[in-house]
């Protein structure tokens, strides 16, 4: 694949994510897709769904675990009920992300992801514990399929996120870096974050943000907004993509469904503004 190759988040059939269509319209060579819902997760329709991509001349980089009962509406909720974090669901969720992972092997895709959730602060709690021992299983089984798993970047500042990997203590364990995130949920300058987990980026976000209000950072959610008009810094993401070495993909991520067509046009404009700061740095 060639460096910075440019793509969408999409979905089969459920969850967030544009349709494999807006990527096909806007000839986005790559996607990194929401895993779809169980029934169909099965080799019929991976197949099928591997044969648009393909007659799309469409890669996929990454298959993204999400499940019922998530919702992002405020941080509050999310703290709740994302990720392998809340203990009622952790067990069932560690066995539907294997299975995601085996729907992922499925597509000839090496790379499942996921957003873990606020990973609790207390190293020495049980729950943190009990944490790390569901993530090893996980990784063990993404493991036997090949794969490695990338975590999302948001929910925790970098230093803990460094933390969580270093007591995981696997080899296939990585990160999928959202800078918007960082500033979304208010937990730390994405560029400082990025020179910090560097060596563990395999796979990135491209998007954008605004601060919340000083004061209610961490409390209430900043605003997303299309790429290039919001906090990061685009081309200083970049460049620093450069320096650390990271060489894969550019994943647009535009998360307004309740608005198809300026998202898809948001996303038109992201795939210039990142073709252009491709041939400036790239
Ligand atoms: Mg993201």
């Amino acid at each position: 694949m060639e460096k910075w190759s440019i793509g969408v988040f999409a979905s089969v059939d459920a969850g967030l994510g544009v349709h494999l269509d807006v990527a096909q319209e806007l000839n986005i060579p790559t996607v990194q897709i929401h895993a779809p819902h169980q029934e169909t997760r099965t080799p019929e329709a991976a197949e099928k769904f591997l044969k648009k991509c393909a007659d799309a001349g469409i890669t996929i980089t990454a298959v993204f675990g999400g499940f019922e009962g998530e919702s992002y509406a405020d941080i509050a909720t999310t703290v709740k009920t994302v990720g392998l974090v809340p203990e009622e669901t952790r067990a069932a969720r560690v066995q539907e992300m294997k299975e995601i992972s085996d729907f992922a092997k499925l597509l000839g895709c090496e790379t499942v992801a996921l957003h873990i959730g606020f990973v609790p602060e207390d190293r020495e709690s049980e729950n943190y514990k009990n944490l790390i021992t569901c993530t090893q299983e996980l990784l063990d089984h993404v493991a036997s399929n090949g794969q490695h798993l990338n975590l999302e970047t948001g929910q925790e500042s970098a230093d803990h996120l460094l933390e969580f990997i270093s007591d995981v203590s696997r080899d296939n364990l990585f990160i999928n870096f959202d800078p918007a995130n960082m500033i979304l949920y208010g937990t730390g300058d994405p560029i400082e974050a990025l020179k910090k987990v560097g060596k563990f980026v395999r796979s990135v976000h491209c998007k954008d943000g605004t601060w919340a209000a000083e004061g209610s950072r961490g409390k209430e959610w900043g605003c997303e907004v299309p790429l290039g008009k919001g906090d990061v810094g685009m081309e200083t993401y970049l460049k620093t993509l450069n320096e650390i070495g990271y060489a894969g993909p550019l994943t647009i991520e535009r998360e307004i469904p309740e608005d198809r067509e300026k998202q898809k046009a948001d996303i038109g404009q992201a795939v210039e503004l990142l073709n252009s700061l491709k041939e400036k740095i790239g």
